[in-house]
């Protein structure tokens, strides 16, 4: 009911976000921690915030999600949070036995200026680590970026922990897979063996946030990419960077660190940015392309040709986070679709902005940061009326409003299931992408449709 109070009179604003099209930092370094075999995710603030990032996950992936916290009280706030964290330190090994702790910061923690490093160090030599147990950190002051931003930090956390260059170089590549689903992860594996490329991919959070029922709790489940495996990234030969937002950071810190050349590519999502991913494996991989990829390919082509007269433009809104966007832009173009608007919370930076108008056209609102909204994304709506939306859960409120149809991509999804077991990475994706999109068209096509119009077959 509120929504309907957003006017189509769009006000520049400078210093207001009204609902943020983004959740805070620590929410993706809490999901890249989860992406390692035996780690726990350790919050460094109050009870609060880990409660919320905590409950964003589990409402995502409908899995507990486990993680601790440094809870501040007021003592913490005034003194500094070095005595909680080394107190939390000893009690997560002794109560819950991890491998690794990975811990981020919170607002609280950065304003304080906590020292990560020299808290580590000194939980380190007053042996309240156990041997063979690691604690690992990233800074996530969420007052600037977005979950995005969070998830980049601490996967460059896991390389300048883990990784090392031994000097033994191996024909191997590695993957960072970027702020994607497990489905998406699992995906992106399954593509690189049946192409018999090695690789290590890291964070993997497949197996974990998505794992199968069995009866039993399991506070560490079997998925993640180890310590080892981590480690082994600092010898390999080559790295693919997918998503420049959320992996570009952590390659080239891998490159910096341990002399790994790396490229970045768009999220594997769509005929095109699959083509570019599976054509850079090719050759990094010194492999050809299976028959099995190509049936896939050639399948998901095919539909598209197929159903294209249902795509030919017709108006997409999108809001999510920008890696998917950029993806999901290049597709629905390739579909002939039209972009009417496209706002992420991430700051994206104007190279974001400026690929967008290219691929999608210079009549394409584009926006991002603090001020690129759910509010500001509504009013977009109401003044070019789409005939498609594609974006979180958030956006179910301004759908029912405006009568349009929603396709829901990016985090978080909270009322639906599927994303965390069914990929949109891959020719596969593409198909999955693609069935969604028809599905919305064409219920709204019979939900419209004169009764001498309404046809069985299309
Ligand atoms: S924005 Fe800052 S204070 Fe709020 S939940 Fe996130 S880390 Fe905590």
């Amino acid at each position: 009911m509120l929504l309907r109070h957003t006017t189509d009179n769009i006000i520049d604003r400078k210093a207001l976000t009204v609902n943020p099209a983004k959740t805070c930092q620590p929410v993706g370094a809490m999901y890249a921690a989860l992406g390692i075999r035996g780690c726990l995710p350790h919050s460094h603030g109050s009870q609060g915030c880990c409660a919320y990032h905590r409950s964003a996950l589990t409402r995502h992936y409908k899995d507990p999600i486990m993680a601790t916290s440094s809870s501040f009280t007021e003592g913490a706030s005034v003194f500094g949070g070095q005595a909680n964290l080394l107190e939390s330190i000893q009690n997560i090994f002794a109560m819950y036995d991890p491998e690794i702790i990975a811990v981020h910061t919170t607002c609280l923690s950065e304003v304080i200026g906590d020292d990560m490093k020299q808290i580590i160090n000194k939980a380190k030599t007053e042996g309240k680590i156990p041997a063979g147990k690691t604690v690992i950190h990233t800074n996530t002051p969420s007052f600037k970026g977005s979950h995005v931003t969070g998830f980049s930090n601490m996967t460059t956390g896991m390389v300048q922990y883990f990784s090392e260059n031994t000097g033994d170089r191996e024909n191997r590549v590695n993957i960072i897979p970027g702020f994607v689903e497990p489905s998406d992860m699992a995906e992106i594996k399954r593509i690189a063996a049946e192409m018999g490329v090695q690789i290590v991919m890291f964070p993997d959070t497949s197996g974990v946030v998505n794992s199968p029922m069995d009866g039993k709790f399991h506070m560490y489940p079997k998925g993640g990419a180890t310590s080892a495996e981590i480690k082994s990234s600092g010898d390999s030969s080559f790295t693919i960077a997918l998503g420049s937002l959320a992996s570009t950071q952590a390659a080239r810190a891998l490159d910096s660190k341990c002399k790994v050349p790396f490229e970045v590519l768009n999220l594997p999502i769509g005929l095109r940015a699959t083509d570019a991913f599976v054509d850079l494996l090719r050759k990094k991989g010194g492999v050809q392309v299976p028959e099995a990829i190509m049936t896939e390919r050639g399948q998901l082509l095919d539909v598209m040709t197929d159903m294209h007269q249902y795509f030919y433009m017709k108006k997409a809104a999108l809001m999510g986070d920008p890696d998917q966007l950029l993806s999901i832009v290049e597709f629905l173009t390739d579909l002939d679709m039209k972009i009417s608007c496209v706002v992420t919370g991430t700051p994206a930076g104007t190279k974001f902005e400026k690929s967008i108008k290219e691929m999608a056209g210079g009549d394409t609102v584009v926006k991002s940061g603090a001020t690129a909204d759910t509010y500001y994304f509504h009013q977009l709506i109401k003044k070019d009326k789409p005939d498609i939306i594609f974006g979180n859960t958030y956006c179910k409120y301004i759908a029912r409003d405006e009568d349009i149809p929603l396709v829901r991509i990016c985090f978080p999804i909270y009322d639906r299931v599927g994303h965390q077991y069914f990929p949109l990475t891959g020719y596969k994706g593409g198909l999955r992408l693609m069935e969604k999109i028809l599905n919305e068209l064409l219920d709204r096509q019979d939900r419209d449709a004169a009764e001498e119009s309404f046809e069985l077959v299309m």
